[in-house]
Parts: C-alpha cells; sequence; structure tokens
C-alpha cells in the first residue's frame, strides 16, 4: 500500500510528534487533536452460493465449482474495520462503545447466521448492478455501510484464515476497488552463501544459513491482487484460477525442492527470503495481469520471527507499508 492508501480526515492534520514541552500544549490535554488509527474486530457467520441466473447449471458448475452447489456453504468471517482521526478530549479516536454499536447495527446483526445472496441489494441478482456475495463484494459493501458512521479508512473480511478481502475508504481510494489476499505454504531448503566467497567468508554474513548442507523452512506465501470489483460475478478475477497460477507457477516447482539447485534463478542469486518473494513476484506479474487483476504484494513468511514483502506496483525504494498493515497488525 502506498502512504496515499492511509488518509486520515482533513480534521486530523495536527503533527503527529509532539514536543511535549511546558511552552504550550502544541495538542490539547490527553493527546487531544493528535492523530491516530484504531482497528475494531468483529465475527458473524453466513452462508452463499456462487450461482448467476443468467447462466446455465453447468456453466455455473464450470466457473464457481464446488461454490455453485445448491442450496450453499456457509463461513465464519472475520471483519476488521480500521478508523482514523484526533483523538477527543478522553484521549479516544472513538468511543469504542459507539463503534460496538455501529457495526452490530450496521453489519454483524443484519448478516449473522443468514443467507448472503440478496440479503442485501448489492447481491439482488435481479437488478442489473447485482453481484455474488463475494469475499471482496461484501467487503466492499460492509465498507459502505459504515462509512456514513465511522470514520472509516480500511475494512479487511476474512473468510477464512487463507482468504481476505481490503477495501480502502477515503479521498485516495478508488470506489469499486478491491485487494484479494491468499494464503498457501510450500517446504523448501535452501543455503545462504555467494559462490565467490569463501565458506568462512559466507558465515561471517549468512552465520548458520551458510552450512554446506543447507537448512529448510516451512514458508507461508500470501499473494495480494488489486483490480475492480466485476459485475455480476463480484470478483476481481477468478479466484480459482489464482489459485491454480499459484500453484502451478510457484507452490508445486518449489515445494520439497533444494532451492540452490532445483531452481534455475537461485544457481546464481542468493535464495534469502527477499529473493525468493522478488522471484515469485516476478513470476506472478504478467499471469496476473493477464486474469485481469494487478500484483499488489507478495509477503514470504520464513520463519515466525522473519517474513519479506515485495510491493510488485512500487518502485521498490518507494516501498512503504501502510493502510492494510494497519488492519493486518491486529
Ligand atoms: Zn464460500
Ligand atoms: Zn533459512
Amino acid at each position: 500500500m502506498t502512504p496515499a492508501g492511509l488518509t486520515l480526515p482533513a480534521q486530523a492534520a495536527t503533527p503527529i510528534s509532539s514536543s511535549g514541552g511546558s511552552e504550550g500544549h502544541p495538542h490539547g490535554p490527553h493527546g487531544r487533536g493528535r492523530p491516530c488509527v484504531i482497528t475494531r474486530r468483529a465475527c458473524f457467520s453466513a452462508s452463499h452460493v456462487y450461482r448467476l441466473p443468467d447462466i446455465s447449471n453447468a456453466e455455473n458448475e464450470a466457473r464457481f465449482g464446488l461454490c455453485s452447489l445448491e442450496p450453499g456453504h456457509g463461513h465464519n468471517y472475520e471483519l476488521v474495520v480500521a478508523m482514523a482521526g484526533p483523538l477527543d478530549a478522553d484521549g479516544m479516536v472513538l468511543n469504542l462503545s459507539e463503534v460496538k454499536h455501529a457495526i452490530r447495527r450496521e453489519v454483524t446483526d443484519p448478516l449473522n447466521f443468514r443467507c448472503l445472496n440478496g440479503l442485501w441489494p448489492e447481491f439482488d441478482l435481479s437488478r442489473p448492478e447485482g453481484t455474488l456475495p463475494t469475499t471482496e463484494a461484501l467487503a466492499l459493501a460492509i465498507s459502505t455501510r459504515l462509512t456514513p458512521h465511522l470514520p472509516v479508512v480500511a475494512i479487511r473480511l476474512y473468510e477464512h484464515p487463507d482468504l481476505w478481502a481490503d477495501v480502502l475508504s477515503g479521498p485516495a481510494s478508488h470506489p469499486m476497488e478491491a485487494f484479494l489476499s491468499i494464503r498457501t505454504h510450500f517446504a523448501a531448503a535452501h543455503r545462504l552463501a555467494r559462490e565467490e566467497l569463501s565458506q568462512a567468508e559466507n558465515e561471517a554474513i549468512y552465520g548458520k544459513c551458510a552450512r554446506v548442507h543447507g537448512h529448510g523452512h516451512n514458508y507461508l506465501l500470501e499473494i495480494t491482487v488489486r483490480g475492480r470489483i466485476q459485475e455480476r460475478t463480484g470478483m476481481i478475477c477468478d479466484l480459482a484460477a489464482l489459485q491454480q497460477l499459484v500453484q502451478e507457477r510457484v507452490v508445486e516447482p518449489f515445494d520439497h525442492t533444494f532451492l540452490n539447485k532445483d531452481i534455475p534463478h537461485f544457481a546464481g542469486c542468493v535464495p534469502t527470503a527477499e529473493n525468493i518473494a522478488l522471484h515469485i513476484a516476478d513470476l506472478l506479474t504478467a499471469p496476473i495481469a493477464d486474469l485481469g487483476a494487478r500484483l499488489h504484494k507478495v509477503r514470504l513468511q520464513e520463519s515466525p520471527n522473519n517474513a519479506a514483502e515485495v510491493y510488485a506496483e512500487t518502485a521498490q525504494l518507494g516501498m512503504v507499508p501502510g493502510a492494510l498493515e494497519a488492519v493486518a497488525a491486529s
């Protein structure tokens, strides 16, 4: 996410730094007027089915697979709402009880234990602008409902831990645009060493990671794409095709390999988490564009303690995690 993704409301223009000096407060007592982002999480369960009335049963099954099976299936959704604004006299962006009630009234009470198809006008397929209740279309509909009541900057909606959508609010965002992320994993071995250096020199740089026979990791891979929510399907791009692409281009060739020897790119490029993430971004950028979306981000978690992130749309030195990270950190 570019810094423009996180746009504070105009009234929140107070500088973030505080002098803390005694020569008069640059902001009010209890931090009044200083800007901050807060997040609130809420859960609900709902069902849906992916079936368009304008195409045949066979076409629905070909297009949406198991998701097209009647009478549908359900998910335990997890919603994270990120809000920004200046602190009030009580030292809060908003009173959390107000936030909780707005989310309950606008989102979780109307959706919980319901079937999403047709439930809101956005998902009424008898209307020309109606869409299927996909993760990204639902995130957008939730954002639309909360924005009049809360200073929303971003919405994240998890359909399950391996599939989620983000929608940004504010002047920098596009009205029908969303981000969709999928998470998968592969296991691989590597050795961190530069061929041109001696073993002692490599160990001085890479430590144990330079040991001659290598070691392995269970890599967690997150791929985030950005695009416009399409009419009717409610999708940024064909989800099954995206999952298949990541499987075929990355997971299948990388899984259970020794990266240095089995993946030609790493014969001459040290396979650090950074370089693996960059190579994955290079492999996926063009085929994701062919699906009609843009690769936004590759996140490769090598261990619970380290991960590499590549923001594929941004010039590398301009990469700055923004609003999505505010949500992800919850
Ligand atoms: Zn589903
Ligand atoms: Zn390693």
